[in-house]
């Protein structure tokens, strides 16, 4: 008991925490272990965990088979710089994921971070009007509500009024913003709902390098469903007014909104794909960012005649290994009935909460469940609750959310549904 306070002094004074401060009255938690969906405190308490540690751990946690990809890989090489050096498991991984992603993307870089998957695609666009001469084309056109990351472009794309912009305003990139759908996912999309975009699309294609959003989920900037039907007429509009698409699946990709890809839920492929988080299935960070052999072609052939980004840990070889072994995996297990089976409970177990009226709505879409409520929630007393009912689940803003590993049970889903119902029904 004692050094798990000292410990835990020590992380309240030296070390910093997402979106947090130092000294924050907010508690954290000492984690020992975590097997399965079940995470183990240092004081032994277990928590089953809803959050799949932000979207990636879709296997759950400790798997034999992923901790084998990185033992074997282990024995060869922890690291070797890729520049001018290349290795089996980036070659296979980067063939896997240019197999089971839509077919025009051919190409992939590999990035130490979602964030700078983003950055990458950013700069790709660029390059690439850049190449064909249109150097006016280095603007982004992105929609309110999305997140695209923590870097300084990544920022420049994410929801203005989110917090960051007027704090960073005079660093940011000045990028273009539309209003966000309001359609959900089952609707069809309105006149209303698209034109923000084509009105921005019309007045500035000129400028407009590419479009970024991310397709079908709009994640941390709201936890907000749109329809395909929308998605299909952006891909259009973007061809029509000669504007790069680029989709930021860092969080939809690998499963989770019940299609493999999101953008499958609308049939359209993208420019350039941002893949993340679930892409080693949680257990290392690695990220990549896919584009047609039109993108690869034309910076091959413009000035000047390279593409300007180079990680030092690009293609980490346990990072790929891992990967490789994870998105193998996901694609032999039977992920679709897990994440449908998911849905379904999720929605029957959430729904009881639309009676009470600090709900505003509940939504689910594949194993995302999301209980929005009226007022911004304090963490500071919620989170211990969480704790205390023996799930992890991490709300933000007015936002209580569930994306558990696919492998849960359903007996630990109902666990974990029952315990989050009983601690919304009690706020
Ligand atoms: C998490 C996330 C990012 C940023 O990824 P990091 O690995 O945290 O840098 C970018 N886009 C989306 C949609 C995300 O959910």
């Amino acid at each position: 008991m004692q050094t798990i306070n000292t410990l835990l002094e020590q992380d309240r004074h030296h070390v910093w925490h997402p979106y947090s401060i130092t000294q924050s009255e907010i508690p954290v938690y000492l984690v020992k272990s975590a097997q399965g969906v079940t995470i183990t405190l240092m004081d032994g308490t277990t928590l089953i965990d809803g959050m799949s540690s932000w979207w990636s751990a879709v296997h759950g946690y400790n798997h034999p088979r992923l901790n084998q990809a990185i033992e074997q890989q282990l024995h060869n090489m922890a690291h070797i710089m890729f520049g001018g050096l290349t290795h089996q498991a980036a070659i296979e991984l980067a063939q896997l994921l240019v197999d089971i992603t839509p077919a025009p993307l051919q190409t992939v870089f590999f990035s130490d971070s979602g964030s700078v998957a983003v950055e990458v695609a950013m700069k790709m666009a660029i390059q690439y009007w850049h190449a064909k001469k249109q150097t006016n084309k280095k603007r982004l056109l992105t929609l309110r509500h999305g997140y695209h990351g923590d870097t300084f472009g990544a920022m420049s794309v994410s929801d203005p009024d989110n917090g960051m912009h007027s704090l960073f305003n005079n660093s940011l990139l000045q990028q273009l913003f539309a209003d966000a759908p309001n359609c959900g996912f089952y609707d069809a999309c309105t006149i209303e709902d698209i034109t923000p975009l084509t009105h921005q699309l019309k007045n500035h294609h000129q400028e407009i390098a590419a479009v970024i959003l991310e397709p079908i989920v709009q994640g941390a900037g709201g936890m907000r469903f749109y329809s395909p039907d929308y998605l299909r007429q952006v891909r259009e509009l973007c061809n029509e007014y000669n504007v790069l698409l680029i989709l930021d699946e860092i969080a939809t990709g690998f499963g989770r909104t019940g299609k493999l890809f999101a953008c499958e839920h609308a049939n359209i492929a993208p420019d350039i794909l941002c893949l993340g988080k679930a892409l080693t299935g949680g257990y290392m960070t690695l990220a990549a960012t896919l584009a047609t052999d039109e993108i690869a072609d034309n910076i091959r052939q413009g000035e000047p005649g390279l593409f300007m980004h180079g990680p030092t840990f690009m293609a980490n070889p346990l990072a790929c290994a891992t990967a490789l072994a994870s998105v193998k995996l996901l694609l032999e297990s039977p992920w679709q009935d897990k994440v449908k089976n998911i849905a379904t409970l999720l929605q029957q177990g959430l729904n009881p909460c639309q009676q009470y009226e600090h709900v505003k709505e509940v939504r689910v879409l594949g194993a995302i469940g999301v209980i929005e409520l009226h007022q911004a929630i304090n963490l500071q007393s919620l989170q211990p609750k969480f704790v205390e009912a023996g799930v992890w689940v991490r709300p933000f803003n007015k936002l209580i959310y569930l994306m558990p590993p696919f492998i849960i049970t359903d007996q630990e889903l109902d666990l974990l549904i029952t315990a989050v119902v009983k601690v919304v029904a009690e706020m």
